[in-house]
């Protein structure tokens, strides 16, 4: 049985950054959260068309992201121990990861062609389409079987999760691995981040949908790293099916998430209240910051604070504007909330006594960078587990 779990409201396109004199071209389309209780998979029930969100004006770029260049430096490391011969990127973006690995023996997958051509730049074959099963042909009679298939933050963007199972079963040598991360269901819940769920997720997966949706393409999870990129995300090992190897990690993940109840449609509707109670509680504090003439400014023109913004109705008078430092968003507007956005460099943080933490997943980071501004007094907001001034 599939059950509408959380409706978000009318959203816009969550990294669609817009130029002040587009803001009536928008569209919008009602964001709902749907559980599947024999599945326990969590998904969105009105998926968009992927070509209206990964094209040509796609405005993420990893490498943007320091703490992101970093994590992927490690996980090359990491996954060049097993030596493949052979490399194959799912959304590989500007590169921030592949570029860790020989140009001869990796191929990427890019729709993004802004991206795809960062990375065809590089040197790279980078094929600028979706990753799907009609590729899996060509991909095959080029370059043969793939012994590392790795893809960040891309999987769960991905609205046929079976036609990506069945491609990986077809194009992974005996031994290849597929490694996938993206965010955690269990994180979200129990941090009660639902700004997690934009357009771009049609899903967030627990371990024990993976599980059991894996075991229908010959595949099997054949190990867990828990991260706590992006607010806590799953590192997820998958193998052709022989029950051989199996890290003990696979089974931890799955009775931690039993013991979280994700298993059980009741948590769901508890997460479901508590995201209620959170738009609530963030938007008594702003109007109480902003009847006492203080600022706020957000940090970070994230895809998650579309989510926020738009849900809770926030707009330019609860927070004055949104920092960032990538040449993409800044000088637009944010999506649906048309909050100005502009470099940090161009910010002067004394007038600001709040900062919203638009990327609290990046919490840390942000409060080393803004050392001098705290120890003058500023102060920081979060929604992230509940609503608090840190
Ligand atoms: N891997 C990077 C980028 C994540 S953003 C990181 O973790 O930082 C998601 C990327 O996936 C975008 O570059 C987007 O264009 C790409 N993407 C979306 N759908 C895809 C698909 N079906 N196949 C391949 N890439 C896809």
């Amino acid at each position: 049985m599939i059950v509408d779990i959380l409706d978000l409201g009318m959203q816009p396109i969550a990294n669609a950054f817009i130029d002040s004199k587009d803001v009536d071209k928008e569209s919008f389309y009602r964001l709902i959260a749907t559980y599947d209780t024999d599945m326990y998979s969590f998904s969105q029930k009105n998926i968009l068309n992927p070509d209206d969100m990964f094209n040509s004006n796609y405005a993420y770029f990893s490498s943007n992201s320091k703490p992101m260049v970093e994590h992927f430096r490690k996980t090359a490391e990491l996954l060049q121990k097993q030596n493949p011969k052979s490399v194959l990127e799912i959304g590989s973006n500007d590169g921030c990861f592949i570029k860790n690995f020989p140009i001869d023996t990796s191929v990427c997958i890019e729709p993004s062609s802004n991206l795809a051509n960062l990375t065809d730049i590089l040197g790279y074959k980078t094929y600028d389409e979706f990753f799907a099963l009609h590729i899996v042909d060509k991909l095959l009679k080029t370059h043969g079987k793939f012994d590392l298939i790795y893809s960040a933050n891309c999987i769960c963007h991905i609205p046929s999760i079976d036609g990506v199972l069945e491609s990986v079963s077809q194009l992974l040598s005996d031994d290849g691995m597929f490694v996938f991360e993206d965010p955690s269901l269990l994180s979200m819940i129990q941090k009660n981040s639902y700004d997690q769920i934009y357009d771009e997720h049609p899903y967030i997966f627990s371990i024990l949908f993976i599980n059991k949706i894996t075991s229908k393409y010959n595949l099997e999870i054949k190990k867990i790293d828990t991260l706590s990129v992006h607010g806590g995300s799953n590192r997820i090992y998958v193998g052709l099916k022989n029950g051989k190897n199996i890290d003990k990690s696979v089974q931890y993940n799955i009775d931690l998430e039993k013991e979280n109840g994700l298993d059980k449609l009741e948590t769901f509707v508890n997460f479901s209240n508590n995201v209620y109670q959170s738009k609530l509680d963030l938007l008594l504090l702003l109007e109480s910051i902003f009847e006492e003439g203080k600022k706020v400014l957000s940090y970070g023109a994230t895809s998650k604070s579309t989510t926020i913004f738009n849900y809770c109705g926030i707009d330019s008078d609860l927070i004055e504007c949104v920092s960032d430092t990538s040449d993409t968003k800044i000088g637009k507007l944010t999506p649906g909330s048309h909050i100005p956005i502009y470099n940090r460099s161009d910010i002067n943080l004394n007038e600001y006594d709040y900062i919203f933490l638009g990327a609290w997943n990046f919490k840390d980071y942000i409060i080393n960078n803004e050392k001098e501004w705290i120890e003058n007094g500023g102060k920081l907001i979060t929604h992230v587990p509940t609503v608090h001034i840190i």
